[in-house]
Order: structure tokens, then sequence, then C-alpha cells
């Protein structure tokens, strides 16, 4: 079978085919975080699922180019820099190292391009000039540029096209300023917002005065200038579906004049919302988690993980704290049995085997289907304990087990678990291989190394010394 994946555009699943006429190249644009707090669990839901995508589609052969935005300046920023009488850089500084901190705890992948919206005023000014010169965005007497739907639709662009739109309350000209609005509100919107004295420091000049991009027309800049005038995927939470995203798509349409047949994005995907012990996030309720908060309560950023991966990313998900206990429980299981496949396997090495990566071939094809591809993995973790505590595994099966495994976990992303109980007879090994190697007796520690691989551990050296891990 061949991928299939749900198009937000058609409503439909579909077969994704890459624009690259090679079938190899993969673009993949995924809304990044707004810097102005540290990110919730529901905000990282996104992440790993599209972190997931990603995984999933280098595991089927192609090489994605993964681009992820931070967003340093939209209202919410501005006003917390002026609230808090700092600069910009200061503030979203310190929020996008402590974004990129839990990014990393998660186990995601970092995007190969992370660029910032204020790195792309001039491109963002190119796009609002295009725009102006096809007519399709407007300078209004308060000095910022605003989009004009009217002139948008006049063009036989359409205007409503993740989303179903009704235009019967809409009256000509009526304008929003702000970069989140509702839609019941349906209007021209900012691209170009002239300064006012609450932005404080936060400007730029523009040919239009001086003044500051809306949240919008900085994802077009930086995707098109990062990933071309069209490209395979866009991706985000389903909450940026509009305004967000449909006014992304009028803003790089209208101003691309693309060919006919040719959109911005041929693939949109959106990820659904995160309830909190039932209830939607609030602070009020007391069921608004941030990574830290969960971290604090002793749960690991690879659980974490783990139970944010067992739900379809187009379902509503119930994360609850009883959730991440037993997300520890299952991981366990997979653990136990790993690590005894490991021990068996010692230096052994075979290709994987084939039934465990084929059936989680057939369930992620199918519109990333993780609860049947961890269905798979736990029948097979049936099995395998079967056939270990039955004695029927011998080292190169243990080993073909192993990397069946594996392969599915380039995917899944969960690694080893941390290993800070390094077994006394591998501590020990690695006192004699640093023995040996300070003697300068290079056969021992080769020895040494050897046995440890044998063991099921590899020593790395580092700037501080040996560490070893788990092979
Ligand atoms: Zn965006």
């Amino acid at each position: 079978m061949a991928l299939q994946l749900f198009n937000t555009l058609t409503r439909k699943v579909e077969r994704f085919i890459p624009l690259d006429p090679a079938g190899r190249h993969v673009g993949m644009y995924c809304c990044g975080p707004t810097v102005h707090d540290f990110a919730h669990i529901g905000n990282f839901r996104t992440f790993v699922f599209t972190d997931l995508l990603r995984r999933y589609l280098e595991f089927r052969g192609l090489d994605v180019l993964h681009v992820m935005n931070i967003t340093d300046v939209e209202d919410k920023i501005i006003k917390r820099v002026h609230q808090q009488q700092t600069t910009l850089k200061d503030y979203t500084g310190k929020y996008e190292a402590e974004f990129l901190k839990d990014f990393d705890a998660l186990q995601c992948k970092r995007p190969h391009i992370l660029p910032h919206a204020t790195e792309h005023i001039p491109e963002i000014i190119a796009l609002i000039e295009k725009l102006l010169a096809r007519g399709i965005a407007y300078q209004a007497a308060d000095g910022s540029v605003y989009f004009s739907i009217e002139k948008y639709r006049g063009c036989g662009c359409k205007y409503g096209q993740l989303v179903n739109l009704n235009f019967d309350g809409m009256r000509v000209g009526d304008r929003v300023a702000s970069d989140e609005y509702e839609k019941e509100s349906v209007a021209d919107f900012a691209l170009w917002k002239q300064r006012v004295p609450e932005d404080g420091t936060v400007f730029w000049r523009s040919p239009w005065g001086e003044g500051r991009p809306g949240w919008h027309i900085e994802c077009s800049a930086m995707s098109i200038k990062h990933l071309g005038e069209s490209f395979d995927l866009h991706l985000g939470g389903e909450d940026l579906m509009f305004p967000h995203h449909e006014d992304e798509i009028a803003q790089s349409e209208g101003a691309l004049n693309l060919p006919a047949g040719r959109r911005f994005v041929e693939h949109w995907m959106h990820g659904s919302h995160l309830l909190v012990e039932g209830k939607k996030m609030s602070k009020s309720l007391g069921n608004f988690f941030t990574l830290r908060d969960l971290l604090a309560k002793g749960f690991s950023g690879r659980e974490i993980r783990y139970l944010l991966l067992t739900a379809h990313y187009r379902a509503q998900f119930n994360f609850t704290l009883d959730g991440l206990a037993a997300a520890r429980v299952a991981l366990a299981r997979i653990d136990e049995c790993v690590g005894k496949l490991r021990e068996l396997a010692g230096a052994a090495s075979m290709p994987p085997g084939p039934e465990l990566p084929l059936q989680f071939t057939k369930a992620m094809d199918d519109d990333l289907n993780v609860s049947a591809a961890w269905g798979a993995v736990f029948d097979w973790v049936t099995e395998t304990n079967k056939k270990l505590a039955a004695g029927q595994l011998k080292g190169p099966q243990a080993a073909a087990a192993l990397e069946a495994w594996k392969r599915v976990d380039e995917v899944f992303g969960l690694g080893s678990p941390p290993s800070d109980d390094v077994p006394p007879e591998v501590l020990a090994l690695v006192e004699e291989r640093q023995a040996a190697r300070k003697a300068k007796d290079f056969k021992r520690s080769d020895v040494v190394r050897d046995q440890l691989k044998a063991l099921g551990w590899v020593v790395e050296d580092t700037a501080k010394g040996p560490r070893v891990k788990r092979i």
C-alpha cells in the first residue's frame, strides 16, 4: 500500500505524492512556537505529531527538509515586552531557549531550519509589495497595510479553502488589526501594522512608515523563502486553521500568482486538540501543564512522548496523569523485552526480522494509524517474550528481532531508557579499558571494548572522559 494522509484542503485521506518529480524530496513546514511564554502540553502534541510524520517519511525513504519558524514578534509578545520594560530580543531569546530544551526532552528531531520572523523583515516587505502591486492589499487611513478579501476574491481566488466561511455578514472594507480573530469577523486583516506608542522600541522601517509585520504574513514569507513558492506539507494545530492558515494561503496565492493547477501548499495537516483530565486546559482549573510542570512531577520526556504518540493525531485526546503512569508501565514492558533481546544478541548482527516492520508500515501508511502500529508492537512483545521464556531464541534470532524493533523505533523515537543504572561489571570493564589506554596498551583496550560490546554496551570518549551507553 502507498502512504495515505488526510488533507485538510480536500477533507479526504489521499495518497501522498511529493511534488519532486523524482519522488524523493519533501518540503515540510510546521508553524512553530510564539515565544511569549513556556509552551504547554497541548502545543507539544502538535510538535510530537510533526516529528512522528517527519520520521515516518524518512522511514519511507523520503528526504525531508523540515522547517519550523520561531514567531518572535506578534501582539502577545509586544504586550509582554512593554509590560516588563525589556527588549524584544532578551524576552524572546529566553523563551526560545526554554522551548528548545523542552523540544529536546521530548526527543523530537530538531528541524533543519528554524527561521525567525524578525530576521525576515525584507522578505515580508517584498511579499506585501507584491500584494500591493496586484491591487490585493491597500494602505488604510490608520497607516497600516491590509489584505483586501474582496479584491482577492475578485481575482478568482478562493478565501475559505480550509474552512467554510459565510460571507453574508461581511461588509466591504471591514478590517481587523489583531493577529487572532474569530470566523464571524471575516474581514481584511493587517499585513503591516503602523507603529503605535505601545510598540516601544519594536519597529522596523518600511515603504509605509515605521511599523511591524502581522503574524500571518511572517509564515508566508518564511515558508516561501526556505521551501519555495509551492511545497508539499504544511502542519499545525487545528486552532491555526482559521484565521492563520487561511490567511497564509490567501497572502501567498495572492502574491505569487501561481500557474493554474499549482497551489501554495499541496497537503495541509492539522493536529487535534488535547483535553487534560477530561477538560479543556485552563489555568483556573489547575489542569494547565507546561512540560516542566510534568517533569517536576517525576515523569520523563520519554514517557510524555510515548503517551502523546498513543493517540491518532486527528482524534481528540484526553491527557491524564493516570495515563502517564500507564505509559510508564507500557514502556517498561517494551524496555524489558528489548533489554533481554540485547543481552541474548550480544555482538551478533543480523538484518531485521521482516514481520514487525511490515505490520508497522501497513498501519502507518493508513494516515499514521498509531493504534494499529502499537497493536503490532505489543503483539510482537508478547510473542517475543513467549519465545524467550521457552528458550527458543539464539543470538542471531535475538539480533534480528532487535533490529526489527530498532527500525520501528526510528519512527517512534523512544530510544533506550535512561541508564544511570550501569551494571557494576560494565563499570569495572570501563575502568579496565581506561587503565589500558593510559598504559598505551591498545590491544588490551580493544579486547575490553569487545567484551563490553558483547554485554550490549559501547564506550564513547568525550572531553569529560569515557561515557558508556547501551548499543
Ligand atoms: Zn504559521
